[in-house]
């Protein structure tokens, strides 16, 4: 429940503050996501473990905006790829990473 109240939450305050004046394309919304994830990378090489912590929440806003922005069920969908993950082999059948 609380993940589909944050992904509602996020998706709000985005088209309040004007992000969703205009139409804005998924890859946009990916990208968004990803400069997030460089800034994590930038404040783990360089910052403090706080500006880690915001730029991890960062990144959870986006998607959780990204995802709200387009009805989806995240918090289903996390519960059901965890689950999915459990029974899936060590490291995934031999995967390096
Ligand atoms: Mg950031």
């Amino acid at each position: 429940m609380l993940i589909s109240k944050l992904c509602h939450e996020a998706h709000e305050t985005a088209k309040k503050k004007g992000w969703y004046d205009q139409p804005i394309e998924t890859a946009t919304q990916l990208a968004l996501i990803h400069s997030e994830v460089s800034e994590a990378l930038e404040a783990d090489r360089k910052g403090t473990e706080e500006e880690f912590a915001e730029e991890l929440a960062d990144i959870c806003i986006r998607v959780f905006d990204t995802a709200g922005s387009k009805g989806i069920d995240l918090q289903h969908h996390i519960l059901r790829k965890m689950e999915l993950n459990k029974h899936r082999p060590y490291k995934h059948g031999g995967k390096k990473y």
